[in-house]
Formats: C-alpha cells, structure tokens, sequence
C-alpha cells in the first residue's frame, strides 16, 4: 500500500476536532489485531505496541466511551491489551465485556448454537492432517489459520473447500487476514458490536479503526448511525497493509500506514 494513500495530519484532525472539542459525548472504538497490535506469525504471540495502554488509561479517562472490538474472544483481547477499565466486543460481536466485569455477556441469538461450528469441525477432523490449517477453538466461532503454513496457497484452497461445506451445514464462513472463521449464522458482527456500544447515555459521536473486511461492517453500521442522525459526527479510520481489503480505502474516511499511525492519532485525541 502506497505511502500517498496515508491521509495528512491536517485532514486528520479536522475531522476527529469534533470528538476532542467534547469529549464526553464521544466513543472511540478500535479493533485490536493489525490495528492496535500489529499482525504477528502466531496470533497468540501479539502485543499491543508499547505507549498503548498508556493513552487508552487516558483516553478513558476523558471520554465518554473506549471500546475495543475484535474477532478474540472478549477475555483474550483484554488479556491482550492488558486494560479492564474499557469495554470490549468479542468474537466479532458475539460477546460483550464491560468495565470491571469478569465474564463477557453473550449475543442471546446464539443461544442452543454455541457448539454448531465445533461440531462441525469435529466431524471433518481426519480430512485437516495435512492440510497446513490450524485450528483455534473461540468457542462459537471456529478459526482455520494458514498463516505460516509450509504451502499457504494449498492451504488457503482447502479453506475454501471447508468454507463452502461449512455453508451447506448452516454455518456462516467470513474471511479475514489469513484466517476462515465459521460461525452460526445470524447475530454478532461488528457492526451490531458498534450499535451496542454505542446505545450508551449521551453519546453522539465517534471514532472506529480497523485494518480488515469485518471491520467494514462496523464502518457500514457507523455511517448508518450517521445518515440516521444518531450521530453527529462518524469517523472511519482506515489501518492498511498490504493485506487490506480493497474497499478498506474507499470506505474510510481517513487512513493511517500502520498501527504505529494510529497510536499517533490516538496520542493526539488524549492531548
Ligand atoms: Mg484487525
């Protein structure tokens, strides 16, 4: 991704003016993998670069709102960010975890389907020996990973075989960097994790950063707050790589080279 598409910092901070100026009244929501943490061979080996928890203590402390929203589970990511003082959406929305609680809260629409996806995988599990996919267990959402695998390509193409049987066994298939997620259709996802975060008292306006395709549903369900006039103000930051979805520049409004770019951004709204 070229340098040239990195929005400037005057651009930037027009448009992020209006959460600064009242800060009370605004969320600032990100995503954690490839955006606060940059993307690591093994997600479990990723950190949160330093000074991050630092600004989002501050943050916390001005705004009327910091939530992260990842496709972890809700536990995982505030392990990762290492901060029980700011809300988190797990599973792409299909868990909430707020300040100071100890166990995220469940979408009620996944009730009696918690196990669909792992007992899909279940059922294919000889067919994976071989295969370069590893497997991470979320709970109701299942992940096949190729990252790192000795052929990416062969490993990717059996990805696509599983997604389209997981379709035919009614489960929902979504793509990220490297990664096939399948998970029970309905509920969840990042823009339903935006809208709940967002019902809290007084808040009218907001920030989202991500760097990949699920979190242009939270970008959708922003600008849809907006043109409904829940929100005044709806910022939409854009982390890229060369992995980034294509549509990831054109749907945000600003965009920043790395995740180092929008700590920067984020230092700048705690000033
Ligand atoms: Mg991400």
């Amino acid at each position: 991704m070229s340098h040239e598409s990195e929005t400037g910092a005057a651009a930037w901070s027009a448009l992020l003016e209006p959460l600064r100026e009242h800060p009370a009244q605004a969320a600032i929501l990100t995503d954690v993998d490839g955006t606060l943490a940059p993307i690591v061979e093994r997600a479990e080996d990723a950190t949160v670069l330093p000074g991050t928890r630092e600004v989002l203590t501050a943050l916390s402390q001005r705004y009327g709102l910091v939530g992260c929203v990842s496709g972890r589970q809700a536990t995982d990511a505030r392990q990762l960010v290492g901060l029980d003082s700011i809300a988190y959406a797990g599973n792409h929305g299909l868990e909430l975890l707020l300040p100071g609680e100890e166990m995220p809260r469940p979408d009620p629409s996944l009730a009696g389907r918690e196990r669909q996806a792992a007992e899909f995988l279940a059922g294919i599990d000889g067919r994976l020996d071989g295969s370069g996919l590893r497997t991470e267990d979320k709970g109701p959402i299942q992940a096949l990973h190729w990252r790192g695998a000795a052929d990416e390509a062969a490993a990717e193409s059996r990805a696509h075989e599983i997604a389209i049987e997981g379709g035919q066994a009614g489960l929902e298939p979504r793509w990220g960097r490297k990664v096939l997620e399948l998970r029970p259709v309905g509920g969840g996802g990042k823009d339903a994790a935006v809208a709940s975060l967002l019902a809290g008292d007084g808040l009218d306006r907001a920030v989202y950063a991500g760097d990949d395709r699920t979190d242009l549903d939270a970008f959708r369900r922003l600008r849809e707050l907006h043109e409904e006039g829940d929100l005044t103000a709806a910022v939409r930051v854009g982390v890229l790589s060369p992995e980034a979805p294509a549509e990831l520049v054109e749907e945000s409004d600003l965009t920043v080279g790395s995740p180092e770019g929008w700590l920067r951004v984020l230092e700048w709204l705690a000033e």
